[in-house]
């Protein structure tokens, strides 16, 4: 069980979205919080086990359409999840994770497919697909950071008014409409892979911050030597 003084990852079956070193994100909030003294249990929950709803943080990564589709529908029939944003938690979702996250989303023949609705969001299948290298700027509530990744899908998503752009694209698709992902409360939803927290160290020190309060200042160098090679790549000179 866990510790009271520990943060509580849980990170949503890995057995069926994983894709592009999604799982990174993990290992980063696990490193930057024991690089800082705080202990750090994670869980992780595959697809046939129910989500426990005392977690602090929970990640949940991308895939492939059909795993998409039975991801959405045990996290509905499982429940655990929106228990634990209920009471507080945060959430990590990216790309087909993101997606579940909305009302709807198109499904591998466009069909629209039941989302688990805990953000104002929906997808449908766009003209195409999707993929490269990403940079945008992210929304002021969050930090004055440029978010890097990579994208790889066909969805496109609406924005609700129940939810705010993270960021708005420089290079790259994102939601499709000029901007790349939302946050709503403690939920970021992001296209990025890459993974989203080696390339966004500073994203999981929100996420961190919002579970312990203000943080140390940790050494990020290489963090920020991957973030220089990938927005030079990318970004105009
Ligand atoms: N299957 C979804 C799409 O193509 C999500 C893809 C992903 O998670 N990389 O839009």
């Amino acid at each position: 069980m866990p510790s009271d003084s520990a943060v509580r990852i849980v990170w949503i079956y890995p057995d069926l979205l994983s894709t592009y070193g999604d799982q990174g994100n993990v290992l980063i909030l696990e490193q930057r919080a024991r690089r800082r003294g705080i202990p750090v249990e994670t869980v992780h929950v595959r697809s046939a086990d129910p989500v426990p709803d005392s977690g602090d943080i929970y990640l949940i990564g991308g895939g492939e359409d059909r795993p998409q589709i039975l991801a959405a529908e045990r996290l509905r029939r499982d429940g655990g999840l929106a228990r634990a944003i209920d009471r507080g938690a945060a959430l990590l979702a990216v790309c087909a994770g993101y997606q579940i996250m909305g009302s709807t989303f198109g499904g591998e023949e466009g069909q629209p497919v039941a989302g688990i609705g805990l953000l104002d969001i929906e997808s449908t299948r766009g003209p195409a697909r999707a993929v490269g290298e990403l940079a945008a700027e992210v929304d002021t509530g969050l930090g004055g950071h440029i978010l890097s990744g990579f994208e790889n899908h066909m969805g496109v998503t609406r924005l609700g008014p129940g939810v705010r752009p993270l960021s708005r694209t420089i290079v790259g698709t994102g939601n499709g409409d000029g901007t790349e992902g939302c946050h709503a409360g403690k939920i970021v939803g992001t296209y990025l892979h890459g993974p989203a927290l080696a390339r966004n160290h500073w994203l999981a020190d929100v996420f961190l911050g919002w579970v312990t309060g203000p943080l140390a200042p940790l050494d990020d160098a290489w963090h920020e030597r991957l973030r220089a090679e990938r927005l030079k790549a990318v970004l105009p000179a």
